[in-house]
């Protein structure tokens, strides 16, 4: 038992009582940390605007019987950009979601906390079509689902790759397509996919939206779905920020 220091982002929020709230972070060295937040909704609350989804703060934590509770939070970003722009926060909506569907609590990964962290940067920066695909791709790797993208996940072949199996969790050729669920691949799409995963992501993230990207799009979002199991929620609105 006792105090601890890091920072976070806010993946989700929900009402507690009268005037409580539990939050859902991603911090840097502890994982996932779903917290309680004790007075936020009085209106004099000393925690105010700092605890909405998609702040980046700095927090003081004190570890809890079941739940840990939120002592000190200094807001370090809010993204502006992002929440000032429909189509921007959607997006934000989906990075943050995902996020917190797919990450196990205490499980700390500091390189996926750095990954949402650009994301909403890059997002604030600039409205890349390309971004919310990348991302999701890039988390389910993280998360080790890393997709076979070099050859037919059922033969072997390295010609003739058009389609994504989701189940076999690989490209297919053209003989062995059509046999499960899959996503139509073309060749440009299959490209991009590989240069987001293949470290080439600065420069993915600058293609400007057209049919590949709208391939890349489906592949990630089936994808990630296929490994929630679920419908994502917040496609294509941005419900997940409604907060309270
Ligand atoms: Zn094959």
């Amino acid at each position: 038992m006792g105090l601890y220091r890091d920072q976070g982002i806010v993946l989700r929020t929900w009402r507690l009582g009268e005037s409580d709230r539990i939050v859902n972070l991603l911090t840097e060295r502890h994982g996932k940390v779903r917290a309680v937040v004790k007075g936020v909704r009085k209106t004099k609350s000393r925690f105010g605007a700092r605890l909405e989804p998609m702040v980046h703060c700095s927090l003081l934590f004190y570890e809890g019987r079941e739940l840990d509770i939120v002592t000190q939070a200094e807001a370090l970003e809010h993204f502006r950009p992002v929440r000032e722009d429909l189509s921007r926060l959607a997006k934000a909506a989906s990075l943050l979601e995902a996020t917190d569907q797919l990450c196990q609590e205490r499980h700390a990964n500091p390189r996926l906390f750095a990954m949402l962290l650009g994301g909403l940067r890059a997002l604030s920066a600039h409205d890349a079509p390309l971004l919310v695909p990348a991302f999701f791709l890039k988390l389910l790797s993280t998360e080790g689902f890393h997709p076979l993208l070099d050859e037919c996940a059922l033969c072997g072949d390295r010609y003739g790759l058009s389609s994504f199996d989701l189940a076999q969790g690989g490209v297919l050729c053209g003989a062995c397509s059509g046999r499960g669920d899959a996503v139509v691949l073309s060749p440009a799409a299959l490209d991009l996919v590989r240069r987001v995963l293949g470290g080439d992501l600065g420069r993915a993230l600058a293609e400007p939206a057209g049919p590949a990207v709208r391939v890349a799009e489906r592949l990630a979002t089936r994808a990630m779905e296929h490994h929630l199991e679920r419908r994502m929620r917040s496609l294509p609105v941005a419900g997940a920020l409604a907060g309270d």
